[in-house]
């Protein structure tokens, strides 16, 4: 018997996570999709005041039910939610009962998989795509099942219905866009996996990267008046330049976030993170200010990998999955020895780039062009 005393199936593992380098190393930062342009000194101040107003009240409990906050997403997920999709009804408004929140998308989809997975269920999701979604199903110890992925990296439906009637998954996991390949779902996916799961489950439309899917991609959210067992999630992380704020959220079927109420731990949105989100959220324009500059750094970044005779995955969201090296760890390192970081991620062979700023961009460039003269 090893000590301390782990669940065995833990023993060994490392903690999920990938590389946290100083500015001095790695003055160019491309690893963790954030968004590189923080707040104005106008948010800085309004988010500073409205920590400051609740400071003195520190010694209560928050209010547990986070109503403000959930209002104030609601209100923001039926005004801005659905930008770039086709058309927007009066049935696509979201209201508080649809919406809950917790510290980062993560913490909510871990709630969805302890209220919806658990013992003798099974999870499902479609490689190559998030990591830590099996560390979900492996904490809450929920069967893990992972069908594939096209060489596009798209996903073939009759497989994805095949796996479904094969597992009965209470949970299907389905990131669009995808994280590490960039591939967004076509509302018809979402529908047919919908329709297959049925009752017996849940399907998990992930959206961290929603907001920066090319223009004519709808939204799942467009999708949930026609499915109750649909539930969407977002984050305050990416396009919203708020990483550091630990705020992830989603929206569906009142009875589904009444459901996650059982498993939360009370309390579990602090004050301070409540009051941060609040005054953020009434930033939302200036903070998702720069998401079309991104997606057009981005899709210039796509075309300039390409045109190096490199491949790059068309991309809805704000990084880029690009290779194929056969030594990408080499690649990796020379980057990070000219100062950028990237990411060592998704199949055999690719890397990923987060979009950064203009200038980040041409220091990744300019120190790939390096790199791959050596290699
Ligand atoms: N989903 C996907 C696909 C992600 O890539 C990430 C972050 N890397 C998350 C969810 C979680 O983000 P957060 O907890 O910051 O909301």
């Amino acid at each position: 018997m090893t000590w301390p005393p782990l669940r065995p199936e833990l023993a060994g593992i490392e903690p999920y996570g990938a590389p946290q380098l100083p500015a001095d190393r790695a003055p160019v930062q491309l690893n963790v999709n954030e968004n590189p342009y923080g707040p104005s000194a106008e948010c800085v101040a309004d988010i500073a005041r409205a920590v400051a107003e609740v400071a003195p009240t520190l010694n209560r409990y928050p209010d547990r039910e986070f109503v403000a906050l959930r209002e104030a997403l609601a209100a923001y997920l039926s005004r801005d939610g659905f930008r770039g999709s086709q058309a927007r009804t009066s049935t696509t408004e979201i209201s508080a009962e649809m919406v809950w929140a917790a510290n980062g998308s993560n913490e909510v989809m871990l709630q969805l998989l302890q209220a919806f997975g658990g013992p003798g269920r099974t999870a499902v999701s479609f490689a190559p795509t998030y990591s830590m979604y099996p560390e979900y199903a492996r904490d809450t110890a929920t069967t893990w099942v992972m069908g594939r992925r096209e060489e596009d990296f798209a996903i073939d439906l009759d497989h994805a219905r095949a796996v479904v009637a094969e597992h009965r998954p209470s949970v299907v996991l389905l990131p669009s866009p995808n994280n590490p390949t960039g591939t967004a779902l076509p509302p018809g996916t979402v529908t047919a996996l919908c329709e297959a799961v049925g009752d017996d489950g849940i399907v998990v439309v992930d959206e961290a990267y929603g907001e920066f899917r090319r223009a004519g991609v709808a939204s799942a959210l467009e999708l949930l008046p026609a499915h109750r067992n649909l539930v969407v999630t977002r984050t305050m992380s990416k396009a919203f330049a708020g990483a550091g704020l630990r705020l992830g959220y989603l929206a569906a079927h009142p009875a589904i976030c009444d459901a996650i109420r059982v498993v939360r731990l009370p309390y579990h949105l602090s004050a301070v993170t409540q009051a941060a989100a609040l005054a953020a959220l009434r930033h939302a324009p200036e903070l998702l200010g720069k998401v079309d500059e991104l997606r057009v750094e981005r899709d210039r970044t796509v075309a300039w990998l390409r045109a190096q005779g490199l491949e790059a995955a068309d991309s809805d969201a704000n990084f880029v999955l690009f290779g194929r090296f056969d030594d990408r760890h080499a690649v990796w390192q020379g980057l990070l020895d000219r100062g950028v970081l990237i990411r060592e991620t998704g199949p055999d062979g690719w890397l990923r780039v987060s979009v950064g700023t203009a200038e980040e961009m041409a220091a990744f460039q300019d120190a790939l062009l390096h790199v791959m003269k050596e290699i």
